[in-house]
């Protein structure tokens, strides 16, 4: 998919990588950098391609975490940042370069600065892919990224409710806007299943994101339910698509990223 909107795109910017794409979603807290951080893994892993992690989301920076990753990037001898590795994906998060506990209380041009350090200031090497995790929202941080790092596509990931909804089609038009191609919905936290009945719990509403992607004229790409073990992975720093590959959830990351 990435090589027929390529033909379209102006081609990234970043010298040795060949696709930019980024994980969005307008509402923060629905599951954009658990989705990026397994669709990371399960793009290195299952696709065999060579993958960076970007995490963008400077205020709440949670790649660190989701890939056990801690420690201050050394510098190269052109003196750009090296990215930190495991999971067999090179990651580069503000959350390496602050302390764990600061908050970041910085305006704009700041935030500004950090994201071009972070993009252009990185020896990403070569790379087939670049997954963004975008800040939530759609400012100026996220048209930025979208301009400047001329990006092959853009996921949208959402929950099933309508508020998540409403700020998911913002972030989409705004791709449109500049236009990145929309590769594509994800829906998050699609439905509970009771551990002890089985019986599905609808807890975010049903059919929402496929409901907007139809509206929307986007394609979509699956669902992820609410369980247990991909909160648990996450906070352990270890994707469920490693930690568990074998279940209902990793197959849903892995098509995702095959579709990709
Ligand atoms: P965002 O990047 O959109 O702010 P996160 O990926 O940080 O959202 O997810 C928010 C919280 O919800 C995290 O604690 C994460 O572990 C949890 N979470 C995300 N997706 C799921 C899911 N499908 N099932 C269970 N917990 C999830």
């Amino acid at each position: 998919r990435l090589g027929f909107v390529r033909g379209f795109a102006r081609g990234p910017l970043i010298e040795g990588v060949k696709d930019i794409i980024a994980v969005a979603s307008g509402k923060g807290g629905v599951g954009k950098s658990t989705t990026a951080v397994n669709l990371a893994v399960a793009l290195a892993k299952t696709c065999q391609l060579k993958v960076g992690l970007l995490d963008a989301d400077i205020y709440g920076p949670s790649i660190p975490t989701m890939m056990k990753l801690s420690g201050k990037p050394e510098v190269s001898e052109d003196m750009k940042m090296i990215p930190i590795e495991n999971h067999g994906v090179k990651c580069m998060s503000i959350g390496f370069l602050v302390e764990k506990d600061a908050p970041i209380v910085w305006r704009g041009p700041m935030v500004m600065s950090a994201l071009q350090k972070m993009t252009g200031g990185v020896a990403w090497g070569n790379l087939d892919i670049l997954v963004v995790d975008m800040p939530p929202g759609t400012g100026d941080a996220q048209l930025t990224i979208s301009q400047k790092l001329q990006l092959s596509g853009a996921l949208i990931v959402s929950t099933p409710q309508d508020i998540a909804l409403i700020d998911a089609r913002r972030g989409a038009n705004m791709f449109r806007k500049v236009e990145v191609p929309i590769l594509g919905v994800i829906e998050n936290m699609s439905c509970f299943k009771c551990p002890h009945c089985g019986e599905p719990s609808y807890i975010f509403g049903s059919g929402g994101a496929r409901r907007t992607a139809d509206e929307m004229d986007m394609e979509f790409l699956g669902e992820i339910p609410l369980e247990i073990g991909i909160r648990t992975s996450s906070d352990e720093g270890i994707p469920i698509v490693l930690s568990e590959p074998d279940t209902s959830v990793s197959k849903a990351y892995n098509d995702v990223a095959k579709k990709v």
